[in-house]
């Protein structure tokens, strides 16, 4: 970090723009599906015909509450549908349908995974989550340009943070929570490739010990987790040159260039007047029971911060294993289905952190498609608990079991990689070595206590490998001792 940068302090907001996983739009019956040929899922109302009225779609309503109650928002009874005007040609209507001044959702916050060495978990503030539709989609060919209206209408929620965050690492960290959170909740599959998880980033820097907030730019067009970080990071650090070089910062839109790594100016910023809001006069207002909230709530299920809670308490995990464990609630489940019948819960989450994330990540499938199931990850390693098999013979066991599906116990048998714990064979082994290095034995006893090692590796290799070293250890150390 350069001197100039220490002086200063980063500020950030983030704008993020979740797809609801409902299966038609928020205000026509037309299919969300993606990547179906252009213009094969529209109809009058979200081509924006004159003459259409726009019906709502409950299911959004369910989904956004669920996501609402999940980051401890407040859910208004009452909310109000607003038009949102601006000219653009993937917007038929000349305006979109979105929510201003009553939000769904208000307040709330998102709580950041402790790392372990900054301390405990850090909440980031939410100004509100509200429900809007998204617009179409430009598509510019090299000698024109063309518009795809199949995205326009789907559902959306934005999810708007408090500038709480203060680091491009805690932005990743803020967003891959509210991604781990929507795919648990299953309001949102999170896809940030197809655009259903989609980020804005509000920047601004102020000396340190300040309270006051800098002018701020927001940044558009990042398409990963990474490409965020690095955005936010190359904008902070354009600002303090600015400032350091006498200048000022310009409130204004910019897009992240990932091919060259900078944020270039977009537009100049638009202000909320600009917009010339007003109510939907097309919609009622959208109307919450109260009984429709108990419901949700009732239904929620555990969320990825109550897991890592669960994990570092109860099974003692370090917060960096108990975060890796359940991003995704398909891992965190294998997880604890892999536990009954276990003593040792940090083997069992390492291998799972290792073993079957590597071949899910390896796979590109889910799953229940790339790794055997848990049950007989369970009994292989219950297997090495039992000193029945090695940790390499279980490794072993489990490449072979992704390929070929065979469960747990045939795998070992068939590829022969019981462990000999039998201790009168370990015993004969023992013999034979001691007889075979009389000399090395002698020096042994002398004194040279380095040579055990190479004991081990004998009777090891007299067994093919299958012995179980810890009765080796064991049977040697007596044998060598008594002389
Ligand atoms: P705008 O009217 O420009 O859209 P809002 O007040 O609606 O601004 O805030 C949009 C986002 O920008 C929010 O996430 C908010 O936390 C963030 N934000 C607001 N002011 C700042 C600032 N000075 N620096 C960084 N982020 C900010
Ligand atoms: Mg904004
Ligand atoms: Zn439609």
């Amino acid at each position: 970090m350069s001197a100039s940068s220490e002086k200063y302090e980063a500020v950030i907001g983030l704008e993020v723009h979740a797809q609801l996983l409902t299966r038609s739009k928020i205000f026509c019956g037309c299919s969300t599906e993606f990547g179906a040929p252009p213009n094969t899922h529209v109809c009058p109302v979200c081509c924006g015909m004159p003459g259409v009225l726009p019906v709502f779609n409950r299911r959004v309503l369910e989904l956004a509450i669920r996501m609402g109650l999940a980051a401890h928002c407040t859910i208004a009874p009452r909310s109000i549908f607003d038009r949102k005007n601006y000219f653009y040609p993937d917007l038929p209507k000349g305006y979109q349908i979105s929510q201003y001044e009553t939000p769904l959702c208000k307040g709330g916050y998102i709580e950041l995974p402790g790392d372990g060495d900054n301390g405990g978990p850090t909440r980031i503030r939410l100004v509100r989550i509200h429900l809007e539709e998204d617009a179409g989609k430009n598509i510019h060919a090299p000698d024109c340009s063309l518009v795809d209206f199949n995205r326009s209408g789907v559902p959306l929620t934005e999810i708007v943070s408090e500038p709480d965050i203060r680091t491009p690492e805690q932005a990743g960290a803020y967003l891959r929570e509210l991604r781990s959170m929507l795919r648990y909740l299953e309001v949102s599959d999170g896809n940030m490739e197809e655009g259903s998880f989609r980020c804005d980033a509000n920047v601004s820097v102020r000396p340190r010990g300040s309270d006051s907030l800098g002018v701020k730019t927001e940044v558009k067009n990042m398409n990963s987790f990474r490409h965020v970080e690095h955005a936010i990071a190359y904008e902070i650090e354009r600002q303090i040159e600015l400032l350091e070089a006498g200048e000022r910062v310009v409130q204004e839109t910019r897009l992240w260039d990932p091919d060259r790594g900078v944020t270039r100016p977009m537009r100049s910023k638009e202000y909320a007047h600009d917009y010339r809001y007003f109510p939907e006069p097309d919609l009622p207002p959208l109307i919450v029971p109260p009984d429709l909230v108990e419901q949700i709530r009732i239904a929620m299920p555990e969320l990825p911060a109550a897991r890592r809670a669960r994990y570092t308490s109860e099974m003692g995990l370090t917060p960096y294993e108990a975060n890796v464990l359940t991003q995704e609630r398909e891992i965190a489940d294998y997880f604890e289905a892999v536990l009954p019948g276990l003593k040792n819960r940090k083997a069992a989450a390492n291998w799972v952190m290792t073993e079957v994330l590597r071949v899910v990540n390896e796979s590109g499938r889910g799953v229940a498609q790339s790794v055997p199931a848990p049950a007989e990850v369970g009994s292989l390693l219950k297997m090495v608990e039992d000193g029945a098999i090695s940790l390499n013979a279980a490794k072993t066991a489990f490449a072979a079991m992704c390929k070929s599906g065979k469960n747990a116990k045939a795998t070992v048998s068939e590829l022969g990689l019981l462990q000999v714990s039998d201790e009168a064979a370990i015993a004969a082994a023992c013999d034979e070595v001691i007889c075979a290095e009389p000399a090395k034995v002698a020096e042994y006893r002398g004194g040279r206590d380095k040579l055990f090692g190479f004991f081990v590796g004998q009777v090891m290799k007299a067994m093919g490998g299958k012995a179980n070293p810890k009765i080796i250890n064991e049977v040697l150390r007596r044998k060598l001792a008594a002389s």
